[in-house]
């Protein structure tokens, strides 16, 4: 077994788990982006969210715990969640993976965790995601 995910929810090696269930297991993060920078991840193995969006489901009430215990735990003021899928955006790891950083009020803001870029025109992003077609949701009037 290669997979170095597949390894941790077997066992072989250690890791500092913090929550488990039927379908997902929780651990701390080995190198944290903040204290308590928690991984989750499902015990079957899934290289990423865009190759089976439906393993996201699966792992959702073990998300939802441990984040729960993460901010009552670390007496956390709130939470970043984040999943990278695919080399482009950044996955290191190609086990399905999703982030819980717990983040606290003396260190706010996105910018602590992100680079932000710059003169991204919305409107054309915006065309590209939905094209000539009224946004979903959209009630039409006419
Ligand atoms: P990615 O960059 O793929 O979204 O995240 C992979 C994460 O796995 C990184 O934040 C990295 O620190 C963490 N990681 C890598 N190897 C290990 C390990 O052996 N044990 C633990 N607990 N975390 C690891
Ligand atoms: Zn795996």
């Amino acid at each position: 077994m290669s997979c170095l995910f597949c390894r941790i929810v077997a066992g072989e090696i250690p890791s500092k788990q913090v929550y488990a269930d039927e379908h997902a297991i929780a651990f701390l993060d080995i190198n944290p982006w903040h204290v308590g920078h928690t991984l989750v991840v499902p015990r079957r193995h899934v290289d990423d969210l865009l190759g089976e969006p439906e393993a996201l489901t699966e792992i959702a009430p073990a998300i939802s715990a441990t984040a729960r215990l993460l901010v009552d735990r670390l007496a956390a003021d709130g939470l970043n969640l984040l999943s990278s899928s695919g080399d482009a955006a950044g996955q290191e790891v190609f086990h399905l993976h999703v982030h819980l950083v717990p983040r606290f009020a003396h260190r706010p803001g996105l910018r602590e965790l992100f680079v932000h870029e710059k003169d991204v025109d919305l409107d054309r992003v915006h065309r590209q995601i939905v094209g000539g077609a009224p946004a979903p949701g959209t009630v039409s009037r006419s």
